[in-house]
């Protein structure tokens, strides 16, 4: 087996969403919207709801934005949306969660992040939120971040490394203080009377590599269930490439519970990119469905037309459209398998490995394209509407194959 088996950890209960290794990977997300505009953050809670995000994360940065958590929680569920939200805080959290007594009770997780609950009253601040948790039943993830590390930390540990005979290099210094950040804080948590199974850690980096050491170190010292994401990951294609290669180094070992793409939309761009990313991600490594999947060869000399590049779109656009009826009538359909080749080369190979597949004629080949359903040549397509013939084939399998009996 190449994958290690799943790290066992203990449950939490995420607003009714279980995250550990009892239960499948999670996928989450953040909003970019000012919380304290209640109307553009339930809107974008909607909308990544609905793209499959299943805890969505808002900032929770002023009075006005803790002011506002009630009404974005009620505008969500007044659109028959259920989805837990969670609060994301950094250095006043201790105040705002105590002032707004109805943000605490409507939240159903806490974020903190150790680094940023300051400094000379750091445990007390940190104490001052986990007693909130305890008092409202509420989760808390340990939040760590390299870009906001507690420095406090660091530097006594740096100290204490200069003092040692043999000191370990300042980057396995600095490795071992997000851990001890993170784990320290959880033992503080629970001091302070939060469940042990009421935690969740995190501990992020910017670099692949670093990412992957912090998260093994971390995972052999707790069970607590891990959040996992390469934080700051970038714009676009860096930023998904480098994802998709943090977080499957990490899921191939069998670490990780929830996950979030920290991608940077562009301006007006689409934010649930990043939750279609995440799912991309978890699907692709074999670890969960969520959709139907498209096989599709690049094309190459073979194709000189734009026919194929163009049906593995349509066909593509039809299954994401579907998508939300399938969803409910057929279940199972998210593991479908389709195929859409480019000509006689791979293309009756590839669609006898699918579902349902079909081989499109490359250059010079006899204009017809064989279909393929489970394995087995069903029909042979021809003329000017091999598309719609091959979407009638598609929904009929979809019906016959997926509809409960
Ligand atoms: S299947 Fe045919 S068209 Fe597609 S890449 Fe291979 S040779 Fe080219």
């Amino acid at each position: 087996m190449i994958f290690k088996p799943r790290r066992q950890t203990v449950t939490a209960n995420i607003g009714g969403v279980p995250v550990g290794s009892s239960a499948p990977i999670v996928v989450q997300s953040m909003t970019n919207t000012d919380t304290a505009d209640p109307a553009s953050t339930a809107a974008q809670v909607i909308t990544l709801a609905g793209a499959g995000s299943q805890l969505v994360r808002i900032t929770v940065n002023t009075d006005e934005a803790a002011a506002a958590v009630p009404e974005i929680a009620a505008r969500v569920a007044d659109a028959g949306v259920v989805v837990p939200i969670i609060g994301d805080f950094h250095y006043n959290g201790h105040l705002l969660l105590v002032k707004h007594p109805d943000c605490a009770k409507t939240l159903a997780k806490y974020r903190i992040n150790p680094g940023n609950v300051g400094a000379k009253r750091r445990d007390e601040n940190f104490q001052t939120i986990v007693k909130v948790a305890v008092d409202q039943g509420k989760p808390v993830r340990i939040g760590v971040n390299w870009g906001s590390l507690d420095q406090q930390l660091l530097t006594e540990m740096m100290d204490e490394n200069a003092g040692q005979s043999q000191p370990l290099d300042a980057k396995d210094v600095y490795m071992e203080a997000m851990i001890e950040s993170a784990l320290r804080s959880a033992s503080l948590a629970e001091e302070t009377g939060l469940a042990h199974d009421r935690l969740v850690i995190s501990a992020k980096i910017s670099q692949v590599q670093d990412l992957l050491d912090c998260y093994r170190r971390l995972a052999s010292r707790c069970d607590y269930p891990l959040h996992l994401g390469l934080t700051e990951a970038g714009l676009g294609m860096k930023g998904i490439v480098a994802t998709t290669a943090a977080l499957s180094l990490i899921l191939a070992e069998g670490i990780g519970d929830t996950i979030r793409v920290s991608l940077t939309p562009r301006p007006g761009g689409d934010r649930t990119e990043e939750v279609l990313v995440a799912q991309q991600v978890l699907q692709s490594l074999g670890l969960r469905s969520f959709a139907p999947q498209v096989s599709a060869c690049p094309g190459c000399g073979r194709t000189t037309s734009t026919f194929f590049q163009k049906m593995a779109e349509d066909i593509q656009e039809y299954l994401r459209t579907q998508m939300p009826i399938w969803r409910e009538r057929h279940p199972g359909v998210e593991e479908m398998k389709v195929a859409v080749m480019g000509c006689v080369v791979n293309g009756p190979g590839e669609s006898k490995h699918a579902d349902i597949g079909i081989s499109l004629p490359g250059t010079f080949e006899e204009p017809k394209a064989p279909v393929y359903v489970d394995g087995a040549l069903r029909v042979t397509l021809k003329g000017d509407n091999i598309v719609p013939e091959f979407l009638e084939l598609l929904n009929n399998y979809v019906v016959g194959r997926y509809t409960r009996t």
